[in-house]
């Protein structure tokens, strides 16, 4: 049994991975600031011996005895992350310092929940790791991705400078159950839309692509990179190379509710990305033959599933 933290486990992504590792037989400390999540995600946990929850903010110091740290406090939809846009570049910048600085003390293993946005507006497609990215600096997005950016910066020098064992994934969109009804982004928004017979809202054209991920099989990929030797770090990207329009995504999402809904077109967000899906075979080589195994219409009924119950 290993004593495991994960920041931000309260959240969407964060509060699979609890259940999981609890599941695995480990001891679980979950720290969140319960901005954009709450412990109604893991309440199925919360009479479990080998769980615990803290309120905590990443901003400060935190100290605990722990193996592994997994680092995903931050809010990922942009309507959250852009509310509040210093601290969003504090929550990943000295959120990132906080934890490295507790791995350094306690020679933890520490996975950092990087992400796709780190390539920013692409010039290279499909995206694979030894691409530099093409973000802009002083844009809407920038508190997110430069603060991710900086952060990997963070990681990869504690590894030189200290040897901390770091482990580093870019993750692509990934949806699921859990998902927050309020989380503003595509899958989620579609979905709920559709069920409620309301507009569903296409930003821009519709016709820029995303490769969308079902939760499990990140999970999977975040638990296996854990695991991996010390010698490899990443950044590795974990996604589904599987690429759709939002046209052809919301076409799917009316076709499997049954729904009346029209669509209507809103402007596209600053610095909105107009293509994007990972290259995974770095993954595939390191993470001992991970893939996907999810495709989208099956996690698509999942999360309908879910949304259904709960709306
Ligand atoms: P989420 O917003 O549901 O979860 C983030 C969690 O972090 C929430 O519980 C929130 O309350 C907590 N948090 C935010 N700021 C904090 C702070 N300062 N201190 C402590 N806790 C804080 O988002 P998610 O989709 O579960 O994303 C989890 C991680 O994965 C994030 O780091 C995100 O950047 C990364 N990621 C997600 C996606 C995706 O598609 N979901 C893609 C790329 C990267
Ligand atoms: N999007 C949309 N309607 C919505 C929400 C999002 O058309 O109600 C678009 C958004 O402009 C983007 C894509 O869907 O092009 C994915 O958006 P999301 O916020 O899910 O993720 P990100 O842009 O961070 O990849």
């Amino acid at each position: 049994m290993k004593r495991i933290l994960v920041a931000g486990g309260a959240g969407f992504i964060g509060s699979h991975l609890c259940e999981r590792l609890v599941n695995e037989g480990h001891y679980v400390v979950c720290l969140d600031n319960f901005f954009t999540g709450n412990k109604k995600k893991v309440e199925q946990l919360l009479n479990n011996p080998r769980f615990e929850i803290a309120k905590h903010d990443v901003i400060e110091p935190y100290f605990n005895e722990v193996d592994e740290i997994y680092n995903l406090a931050c809010p990922a939809s942009p309507i959250h992350y852009q509310v509040d846009p210093i601290k969003t570049i504090k929550t990943s910048v000295l959120g990132a310092m906080n934890m490295l600085g507790l791995a350094k003390k306690t020679n933890a293993k520490i996975l950092q929940a990087s992400t796709s946005e780190v390539y920013g507006e692409p010039e290279v497609h499909p995206q694979y790791e030894e691409y530099w990215g093409n973000v802009n600096p002083i844009g809407k997005r920038s508190c997110y991705n430069e603060g991710k950016r900086c952060a990997e910066s963070l990681f990869i020098n504690y590894h030189s400078q200290h040897q901390t064992k770091i482990k580093i994934i870019r993750i692509f969109n990934t949806y699921g159950p859990k998902m927050d009804i309020n989380d503003g982004r595509v899958i989620s928004n579609f979905v709920i839309q559709a069920l409620k017979g309301k507009d569903i809202t296409i930003y821009g054209d519709g016709k820029q692509t995303r490769s969308f991920q079902y939760v499990d099989d990140l999970v999977e990929g975040m638990i296996r990179m854990m695991n991996t030797d010390d010698s490899f770090t990443g950044p590795v990207n974990i996604g589904n190379p599987e690429e759709y329009t939002m046209l052809e995504l919301v076409s799917f999402i009316i076709e499997m509710t049954q729904s009346k809904s029209k669509l209507i077109f809103l402007p596209l967000p600053e610095d909105d990305p107009k293509r994007r899906r990972p290259n995974i075979e770095l993954a595939k080589k390191e993470l001992n033959n991970w893939e996907p195994k999810i495709k989208l219409r099956e996690g698509l009924i999942k999360t309908i599933n879910y949304f259904e119950k709960i709306i």
